[in-house]
């Protein structure tokens, strides 16, 4: 399946909530959930059909998909991940996206939103543990440290983000802006993760 394209914002009316995929803008007046709430088409403003229970934990599942940035395949692969590790499955597989290096990114304040913090992985400015990594989907583990490379220092970006962002850092994180480093102190558990999302009904839904 290809990668979408189409309007973010989009989405987010889809979903019912906001997925913070545009930066600044999602903290705006302009920002389309607060705008508009109401999904997207021609039948969007009609009045809202009992959803039913398959079509609550579809709802969940793609949500988090697409706040994360994953192409359905990715994320069913992901959640098969999280199948096979102890503990809880749900719980298990907010941990392994919320450590996927293109949210530790955008959790660090080095990007505005996830969608941008996959393109800067891409082209490659970042290294974990001294060693170059440019694929969005690689893990960090706990005691991991998230450089941004020494030539990419000096990109505008970095040097807004090296003066303070006014983002929280979660508390599995620590971020040293001044020398762009973020360190992964421990795993994420679900209290450290502010996303409003009920993960039991993805596991549910793929266990249909
Ligand atoms: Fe979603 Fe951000 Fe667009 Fe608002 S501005 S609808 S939060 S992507």
């Amino acid at each position: 399946m290809a990668r979408y394209t189409g309007s973010v914002c989009r989405l987010c009316r889809r979903e019912g909530t906001k997925l913070f995929l545009k930066g600044e803008k999602c903290f705006s007046q302009k920002c389309a959930v607060s705008k508009r709430p109401t999904p997207p088409g021609q039948h969007g403003q009609a009045r809202q059909r009992k959803i039913s229970e398959y079509g609550s934990q579809l709802r969940e599942k793609q949500k988090a998909r697409r706040a994360y940035g994953l192409l359905e395949g990715q994320f069913y692969k992901t959640y098969l991940e999280a199948t096979s590790m102890k503990g809880i499955t749900g719980e298990n597989l907010l941990s392994l996206l919320e450590r996927r290096i293109d949210n530790v990114v955008y959790r660090a304040g080095f990007a505005a939103s996830r969608p941008q913090a996959r393109q800067l992985v891409l082209h490659g400015h970042f290294a974990v543990n001294g060693k170059k990594v440019d694929i969005p989907s690689y893990t960090m583990d706990a005691n991991d440290v998230l450089t941004v490379r020494e030539g990419s220092k000096e990109v505008a970006l970095f040097k807004a983000a090296r003066e303070g962002s006014s983002r929280i850092v979660p508390k599995w994180l620590t971020v040293n802006a001044d020398q762009l480093t973020a360190t992964v102190n421990t795993l994420p558990s679900r209290e450290d993760i502010d996303f409003t999302l009920q993960e039991n009904m993805i596991v549910e839904y793929y266990s249909r």
